[in-house]
């Protein structure tokens, strides 16, 4: 299983930390060591003093694929849930000044807690999925999957043609503008229209 993460995807977010628009998605990799499931804490980890919360709409992939046109990627994902792609933010402005990869600012253990998933069947319309981060019960993140600069589909299409894709695959699909810093104490709530998909706390 991987974890497949798109940077840049929202306009406002893309915008507010002064990255120019992506002519093509832009894709990061978390280890499978960086999933904090089941709602447990999160404990603030000693090297970064800016841990950064982006909330993301997360798609499980069904299938194997490679090379899949964009016509046929609806069928490549079953379920959508949330998660959180936490970032040392510190260290990723560290290495984007050098032109370094992101790994150990996006990467790092638990860096992905990840929510309850729901069936895409379960959706009116996928393309139009409201979400939401409540960070100590104040709306901080809101976003909608219409924003999005690259659909689910296009994501699909676009990675697989590097990147074969498999069954329990997961795709981060990037984060609306809002994101902000977390500390010691405070409790997140990540909803996906009007249900709470994931709630935990930093400790
Ligand atoms: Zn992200």
């Amino acid at each position: 299983m991987k974890i497949i993460c798109i940077g840049r995807n929202y306009t406002q977010h893309a915008r507010e930390l002064g990255n120019p628009l992506p002519s093509e998605p832009v894709f990061f990799f978390k280890p499978d060591t960086s999933l904090l499931l089941r709602n447990r804490p999160f404990y603030l980890p000693a090297f970064s003093s800016d841990i950064h919360y982006e909330t993301e709409l997360v798609i499980k992939i069904c299938k194997a694929g490679k090379a899949i046109h964009e016509k046929f990627a609806g069928s490549y994902f079953d379920q959508i849930g949330i998660g959180i792609d936490f970032t040392a933010r510190d260290i990723q402005n560290r290495s984007k000044a050098q032109g370094l990869p992101w790994a150990s600012a996006k990467g790092f253990d638990h860096s992905a807690p990840l929510g309850r998933f729901l069936p895409v069947t379960s959706f009116h319309d996928i393309h139009q999925i409201s979400f939401h981060l409540k960070l100590n019960g104040q709306v901080v993140q809101q976003g909608n999957s219409r924003d999005m600069i690259f659909p689910f589909e296009q994501i699909i299409s676009y990675l697989s043609h590097f990147i074969t894709l498999k069954t329990g695959d997961l795709i981060f699909t990037g984060t609306p503008s809002g994101v902000g810093p977390v500390k010691i104490g405070d409790r997140l709530e990540a909803f996906v229209e009007d249900e709470k998909l994931l709630a935990f706390s930093v400790k």
